[in-house]
């Protein structure tokens, strides 16, 4: 019998938002996470041990349950105690009976003596060590397996809001920052397109040590008092408040706890009493707070983790809108809306920040254009210009940018004629409702041959256009966009609310949900992987969930939850062996017959597919065929690992070829195993929507291309000019080709019989 159900949302957004905003201190979040977790966890006590850098020591911050007086005179070095082995070995201590384990450590003067069952899981962001939760009950033997699992995701999910509080508690000095390279006379850019679209505005760089606010705000004539400023932070609270709402609407399955470390700032009373304190003092209450604000930034700015770095510009725009509402002036210089902002790199998390405070455009200086944050961008509708010009970090904020995102351009103040002619082929491409006049009834080809068009849906946003261009379902949802924006694991719980809406929107049409694929370039920040050599051929997609059970299982849960009177389909990505699937299968069997026997409605005949994206599963096609219930074709991958050559990386982005012979002939063999065991194949890889690679794809038999919705209109129209005779002899004179360049000679020649423009 259970004692506790843990089916119930055990932690969510909404929760940890309320929680965040009724505490008044930092130390009083703390202390409330421990009332709520002890609560959650039916147990006496909970504790919030931080590590403290400058000691090398943890200190016990915050208790229910435990001595109050404890708090800050518990210590423990790493590895020793229970509590002290659990964060030096990282990993999760559970003792039924704590007392007779030779690693305990008894506090009898904080009331520990009662306590015989312990559960200690530390709290862990990225590769940094933050601290360790501990649970304790007086009973035996208390804490179960699914306990454990509950408290480590309880805790994932709270570990970057504990550390940012353990940051603003514990904050260090700075440390100066390198100074970029200058831009001398140029007036354009060459970079690539990450998310199309066109942006001009005046330019900000994101690099808060260029957004000083010392140096903005003036003292003037008006005197505030500390009343004002108890009120701006209320108007300021209320104002966070009504974005992160506004964002939890708009961008349901990414939206997070964006503004938690905004809000923590405002809570933190170190920062409200020093602002006090210079007011009492005498000085001016503005550049009171600017200076205030400053220097708790620029000691988050010294810390050596770019994450945490970025929590200083964080800070920044707190005290930005903190003065703004003070003085009721608003300082355009220092706020994002309207502008072209211009970065070194991003987390997802910054960019939806961003896009939320309405910038219009972005450039950026790291990444490629497939990488995770060029697909978020496109999904966000944000044109993204990808540029490895360091330059750009010393141009000076307000500077007329121009991004041509559709060209991969930044013109640097540009003329008026340049503007204009951009912005004009630009409203012809993008308009919605233009696009959707291209969209037919029916995808067929000329001679009447149905293709069936899906969507690649990578945040819920997208699922908009997907109906308005008529998708005939999903042919890939990539799930791992909630796991990468978040900055923490999504429960179940949230995973089935975000789920069900995807299938919701799609209006019963087929769904394909692909489990998690990150590693690579898609990493998460908030864990821990250990360093790789080589991300891209490590511990990847499948592999990753089959070392993680707990994270797979709740995945694979919250689909079969939310699918229920749904037709689901679940692919898994990267496999490379038959092994791999069936090691995956069986794990959907448990994960089904838990929730059934725990009586949870769900659809429990989910088909499941294989993604074939890697050459290994070239050579067993046919087996793998047999075994699956469909395939996707992921070309972006298979080209990838056939020809060696990192789709990430520009310096051999040339040596991508989609129509090598050897990539060709591949998906040929796939395509015929699919037909020979009347398996349902979809290409769902970037190939899929080439005007110059579809007629090859039909012609070796394929008839279900998925892509992201904008290129639906497009492949309506091109299908209208192709014949499916033709396009089965092309594939044969291209696959009698041993050589690229004769290759793509026989395409270009066949571009005007098939309808190809560009
Ligand atoms: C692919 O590899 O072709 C694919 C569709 O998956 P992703 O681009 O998400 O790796
Ligand atoms: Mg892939």
């Amino acid at each position: 019998m259970f004692r506790r159900t843990h089916t119930k949302l055990i932690c969510d957004v909404s929760e940890l938002t309320a929680l965040i905003h009724s505490a008044s201190r930092l130390e009083d979040l703390l202390q409330r996470i421990t009332e709520m977790i002890a609560g959650h966890m039916e147990c006496e006590v909970c504790s919030v041990y931080l590590f403290d850098d400058a000691s090398g020591q943890l200190i016990l911050k915050a208790t229910k349950g435990l001595k109050l007086q404890a708090i800050d005179t518990v210590r423990l070095k790493p590895g020793e105690g229970l509590t002290g082995v659990a964060f030096q070995e990282k990993r999760t201590i559970c003792e039924g009976q704590a007392d007779k384990n030779p690693n305990y450590r008894f506090f009898p003067e904080i009331g520990e003596e009662n306590f015989s069952s312990l559960l200690a899981v530390p709290i862990i962001r990225g590769a940094t060590d933050i601290g360790v939760i501990v649970v304790q009950s007086v009973k035996r033997d208390y804490f179960t397996k699914e306990d454990t699992q509950v408290f480590r995701a309880i805790t994932a999910q709270l570990a970057s809001t504990i550390e940012t509080a353990r940051l603003l508690l514990n904050v260090k000095d700075r440390r100066d920052k390198p100074k970029a390279s200058n831009l001398t006379g140029l007036k354009f850019i060459k970079g690539k397109s990450g998310a199309e679209g066109v942006a001009y505005g005046p330019s900000v760089v994101l690099d808060e040590s260029l957004t000083d606010l010392t140096a903005y705000y003036q003292a003037g004539d008006k005197q505030y008092t500390e009343e004002d400023f108890h009120q701006a932070i209320d108007k300021t609270e209320n104002e966070l408040n009504q974005l992160q709402q506004d964002i939890e609407e708009s961008l349901y399955d990414v939206a997070g706890l964006i503004f938690s470390s905004h809000i923590m700032m405002l809570k933190d009373q170190q920062f409200i009493d020093e602002v006090v304190k210079s007011i009492r003092e005498g000085e001016h209450a503005v550049i009171a707070i600017a200076k205030v604000v400053e220097g708790f930034a620029s000691r988050l700015a010294a810390i050596q983790d770019d994450y945490l770095r970025e929590r200083a510009a964080d800070i920044k725009d707190v005290g930005r809108r903190l003065l703004e509402n003070l003085t009721g002036k608003s300082l355009n210089a220092l706020s994002h809306e309207g502008k072209v902002v211009i970065a070194k790199e991003l987390f997802p998390s910054d960019a939806l920040k961003l896009y939320s405070q309405k910038i219009k455009g972005l450039v950026l200086l790291s990444g490629g254009v497939t990488g995770h944050l060029a697909i978020l961008a496109r999904s966000l509708n944000l044109p993204l210009v990808i540029v490895h010009e360091m330059g750009l970090l010393s141009l000076p904020p307000g500077y007329p940018v121009l991004v041509d995102a559709v060209m991969g351009y930044v013109h640097l103040d540009p003329d008026e004629v340049t503007r204009q002619q951009t912005f004009t082929r630009e409203e012809v491409n993008r308009d919605i409702e233009t696009l959707k006049k291209y969209t037919l009834e029916e995808a067929k080809t000329q001679d009447g041959t149905g293709v069936k068009l899906l969507v690649n849906i990578n945040l819920l946003g997208d699922l908009k256009a997907a109906i308005a261009f008529n998708a005939q379902g999903v042919g890939l949802y990539r799930s791992e966009f909630p796991f990468m924006i978040r900055n923490n694991f999504p429960t179940e719980e949230e995973q089935v609310l975000i789920y069900q809406r995807l299938l919701e929107g799609m209006k019963g049409k087929p769904v394909t949900m692909r489990t998690l694929d990150i590693g690579g370039d898609k990493l998460l920040s908030y864990f821990d992987y250990g360093r790789e050599e080589n991300p891209f051929l490590g511990l990847r997609s499948i592999r990753f969930l089959l070392m993680h059970p707990e994270i797979f299982c709740a995945q694979l849960k919250a689909m079969l939850r939310a699918a229920k009177g749904h037709n689901l389909k679940i692919l898994f990505p990267m496999v490379s062996s038959i092994d791999e699937f069936l090691q995956a299968k069986t794990i959907v069997h448990e994960c089904i017959a838990e929730l059934a026997k725990a009586r949870i409605p769900m659809n429990d005949k989910p088909q499941l597919g294989i993604m074939v994206e890697l050459p290994a599963l070239i050579e067993v096609i046919d087996d793998v065929a047999k075994e699956a219930d469909f395939l996707a074709l992921g070309t972006n991958d298979l080209i990838q690992y056939m020809l060696a050559v990192d789709r990430t990386n520009d310096k051999v982005a040339s040596l991508y070829v989609p129509h090598h012979p050897a990539v060709l002939r591949a998906i040929q063999k796939v395509a015929k195993a699919a037909q020979e065991h009347k398996k349902e194949l979809c290409v769902c890889g970037d190939m899929a929507r080439d005007p110059k690679c579809i007629p090859l794809l039909l012609g070796m038999g394929i008839r279900s291309l998925s892509m992201d919705a904008r290129f639906l209109p497009n492949v309506h129209q091109q299908l209208k000019h192709i014949n499916l005779a033709e396009a089965r002899r092309l594939v044969t004179d291209v696959l009698a080709q041993s050589q690229i360049t004769r290759i793509q000679h026989l395409i270009n020649n066949s571009c005007i019989l098939f309808g190809v423009t560009e």
